[in-house]
């Protein structure tokens, strides 16, 4: 019988499941060894997969990467290996030919995400539905929940919004934060977990992520006013996302910002969409609002568990 093992590689940790064994090591990533290089990590990834994949095992891997999911080339990742790439990464390939032996399906992870998400949160009602990540990294997939399908480019890629610039009325300090990609002021510089202590020190608060929810919790100063602006390029996006596709009728957030911080980046962000700035804000009601968006609580969201969905084709990555 073949063995299937499931692996989530995010910039902060590499989770490798099988049966009911789940280990959590550190990534080898950039985020976590700055000043290596992204070949040096790719190796270190491959040779701590290799230790752990029996002979002949099915691995189904989410990865924190813009993928070409049907080539397995990646196309790049601020948090996993840094700045501009020097061109495609042939992940599948590199794991292909040290372990010919495997059977590999290549998901990115918010695909993986997305999913979990549909698995777990779409209502029969739904047409289209989006997962939207605030972790170390920032992206966003849209499935069409009716045909099971998510539509991607001629590259792979659907959603990669982390590096957009992001919308902001933040303070110069803020609007000029350099982003993990190499770029400025993108939503991923501003809205990110790996971002925050960067913003907050752009607004001269002395928060970082460890500090902030129990900040925001007990009204500690400035704390409310970080939340405000990390939260407001999400909002923005969010907004434009509902104006673009009235057939979204569900949009999930996770990732570890968002659901470290639950209720208070939900009431932010909702409140934030709740504002009415011109008439064609009228149909993004309250009651819209909170029948669109739902804020994830940590575990709702398994990649782990996505990134077998994918692979048994519960939802088709389509090119068409
Ligand atoms: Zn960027």
């Amino acid at each position: 019988m073949t063995d299937t093992v499931s692996v989530d590689l995010g910039g902060t940790w590499l989770r490798i499941r099988s049966g009911e064994r789940t280990e959590r090591l550190p990534s080898p990533s950039v985020l976590r060894q700055p000043s290596a290089t992204p070949d040096q990590l790719l190796r270190e990834l491959i040779e701590t997969l290799d230790r752990y994949l029996p002979p002949g095992a099915a691995v189904n891997m989410a990865c924190g990467a813009a993928l070409d999911e049907q080539k397995g080339v990646a196309h790049g990742s601020g948090p996993l290996w840094g700045g501009t790439p020097a061109g495609e990464i042939p992940l599948l390939r590199l794991l292909e030919s040290h372990r010919p032996d495997v059977r590999w399906t290549l998901v990115n992870d918010v695909t993986a995400g997305l999913a979990s998400f549909a698995r777990g949160f779409t209502r029969p009602t739904d047409r289209r539905i989006a997962y939207l990540t605030i972790s170390s990294g920032i992206a966003l997939r849209i499935a069409d929940a009716r045909e099971g399908v998510i539509p991607v480019d001629a590259l792979g890629l659907q959603g990669e919004v982390g590096h957009l610039r992001a919308v902001t009325s933040g303070p110069d300090t803020v609007r000029q934060l350099p982003c993990a990609c190499g770029g400025i002021g993108h939503v991923a510089a501003i809205s990110s977990g790996s971002a925050l202590a960067a913003v907050a020190s752009a607004l001269e608060l002395p928060y970082d992520r460890d500090s902030f929810g129990p900040a925001l919790e007990s009204g500690a100063p400035g704390a409310s006013l970080l939340l405000s602006v990390v939260v407001e390029p999400i909002a923005e996006l969010v907004r434009t996302m509902i104006a673009l596709d009235p057939r979204l009728d569900r949009i999930g957030i996770g990732g570890g910002l968002a659901e470290g911080l639950s209720e208070m980046y939900e009431r932010e962000l909702c409140s934030q969409l709740a504002s009415v700035r011109s008439y064609a804000d009228t149909s993004l009601t309250p009651e819209r609002i909170r029948k669109t968006i739902y804020l994830c609580r940590p575990h709702d969201i398994d990649t782990l568990s996505g990134a077998d969905d994918i692979a048994a084709g519960r939802l088709r990555v389509s090119k068409l």
